[in-house]
């Protein structure tokens, strides 16, 4: 099992996630952040500290999100480790919440 960075995200960026992850399992791209799935050891720790909602375990992964899993595991191959928090971006507020954002993620 692993945790693992939705759709939400996309465009907030918060990072508040980080912080908090024992294991420094998060990985940073230009607009969303992956949990390694390989490192992620379910502590369920970042789920609460996600203002947006945006981390759910392997298991409860929303209806329609199901692409996110094999999405962060790709993705935290590719993007480099973040363990420390970082302003959210310019416009989360604007951003949270919105329908189908996977169409704007930057890979
Ligand atoms: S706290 Fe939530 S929105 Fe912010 S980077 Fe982490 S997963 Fe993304
Ligand atoms: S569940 Fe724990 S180990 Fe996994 S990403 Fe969240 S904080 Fe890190």
């Amino acid at each position: 099992m692993t945790h693992v960075v939705t759709e939400n995200c996309i465009n907030c960026k918060h990072t508040d996630c980080v912080e908090v992850c024992p294991v420094d399992c998060f990985h940073e791209g230009p607009n969303f952040l992956v949990i390694d799935p390989d490192e992620c050891i379910d502590c369920t720790l970042c789920v609460d500290e996600c203002p947006v909602g945006a981390i759910y375990a392997e298991g409860d992964v929303p209806a329609g999100q199901e692409p996110f899993v094999a999405l962060n595991a790709e993705l935290a191959r590719q993007w480099p480790v973040i363990n420390a928090k970082i302003p959210a971006m310019p416009d989360a507020a604007d951003w949270d919440g919105r329908p189908h954002k996977r169409a704007f993620l930057i890979r």
